[in-house]
């Protein structure tokens, strides 16, 4: 009886792409039909953004934070993290580097590090896009002001995690924090034009099924571009050191969800998966994802990027990351995309099949 169901609220998903927050519930607790919903998922995601999977070089360029989220290593009164702060200089020479690569983004993030005044920053993006590559900030809480500057400037996209749609539970997390800020700057991101990623932690303590249900509902009412679904992961120099880590399939459920209410959009198969699961990242691409985010720090600064235990890759070079992933995205069947990877609109062009990857395309 419950499989019928559940059924039924998977064939409804797969073609309206609409599902009631009880509907959303019963397929993240719907153990027995797991293999159901990811092979949905991959569906959606391949009828939509097709088999191109986007690169986005990450640059973790500062992990010093004004923040003190209770989950994150970078967290202002965690004194074991050995802090660091690139200069503009080799912010730039990372970029030049990741284009190197083949690689058409760049992600710049770091914690709420204000020696990066607005000038500093614009003077970044603008020495970035001359490059030619397009540029994904995700740089925390701004005032509009600053986010408009930024856009004038030549940002592209924007990524600020929800986190968590529990206002309760993101205020006990996330202390001097609003959480109708953050939606306030989601807001403003959208208004200003930006690509706008959102997405949420899963598994943090005390979090409820039904609050990743409205996490789910939220993405799609503020129609995110780019939704990254993680894994809490506990990290011993912060409060949360001693509670559980969130769940690996619980996560993917989330985020293949996700794929079926918004079908167009771009979805990361994030490290914090990974993490979780040797095969975390291409897991993920078969049950929704469609984009990975190699990182391009070098050094021991991917180590000092200390947002949990057990992060990946950190005494790997950007090369070796480059080649690594791209042998094992061939290994499933996919292709790497040659463009800049912006979100195509379904709507606006029909499901798919003209991939987003395609230069002039858009
Ligand atoms: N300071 C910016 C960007 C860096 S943090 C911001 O907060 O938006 C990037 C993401 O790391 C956060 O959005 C959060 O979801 C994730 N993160 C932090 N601590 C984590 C942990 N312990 N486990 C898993 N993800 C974590
Ligand atoms: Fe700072 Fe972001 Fe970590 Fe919060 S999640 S402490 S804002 S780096």
């Amino acid at each position: 009886m419950e499989n019928v169901s559940i059924a039924t609220i998977l064939a409804k998903a797969e073609t309206t792409h609409r599902l009631e927050k009880r509907e959303i519930v019963a397929l993240l607790q719907a153990d027995a039909c797991e293999s159901e919903l990811y092979a949905a998922a991959d569906r959606v995601r391949r009828r939509f953004v097709g088999d191109d999977v986007h690169l986005r070089g990450l640059i973790e360029f500062s992990n010093r934070c004004g923040r003190n989220c209770l989950y994150c290593g970078l967290r202002r009164d965690n004194a074991c993290v050995e802090r660091y702060r690139l200069a503009p200089d080799v912010i730039v020479r990372l970029a030049t580097k990741a284009r190197g690569y083949g690689y058409r983004t760049v992600v710049l993030q770091s914690g709420e590090d204000a020696w990066y005044t607005v000038d500093r920053m614009c003077d970044i993006i603008r020495r970035i896009k001359a490059l030619g590559l397009t540029v994904t900030l995700s740089v925390g809480e701004k005032p509009t002001e600053v986010y408009r500057a930024y856009r004038q400037a030549g940002a592209d996209r924007y990524l600020l995690r929800i986190e968590t749609t529990d206002r309760d539970l993101y205020h006990a997390l996330d202390p001097g924090m609003e959480w109708e800020n953050r939606l306030r700057c989601l807001r403003d991101l959208k208004a200003l034009g930006y690509e706008v990623g959102t997405g949420c932690l899963v598994g943090l303590p005390g979090q409820r099924i039904e609050s990743l249900a409205d996490d789910i509902l939220l993405f799609q009412a503020l129609d995110a571009d780019m939704v990254g679904v993680g894994p809490f992961i506990a990290n011993a120099d912060t409060p949360l050191g001693g509670a559980a880590n969130g769940s690996f399939d619980l996560s993917c459920r989330v985020m293949a969800i996700t794929r079926l209410l918004l079908p167009d959009i771009n979805i990361p198969a994030t490290t914090a998966m990974e993490t979780l699961h040797p095969n975390g990242r291409l897991l993920a691409l078969q049950r929704g994802a469609n984009v990975v985010m190699p990182n391009v720090t070098e050094g021991d600064y991917r180590r000092k990027y200390a947002l949990y235990p057990g992060k990946i890759c950190i005494g790997d070079t950007p090369a070796h990351c480059r080649s690594c992933i791209t042998g094992k995205i061939g290994a499933i069947g996919r292709r790497i995309s040659q463009g800049h990877g912006f979100r195509a609109r379904a709507g606006a062009r029909g499901a798919l099949l003209e991939s987003s990857g395609r230069e002039g395309a858009a």
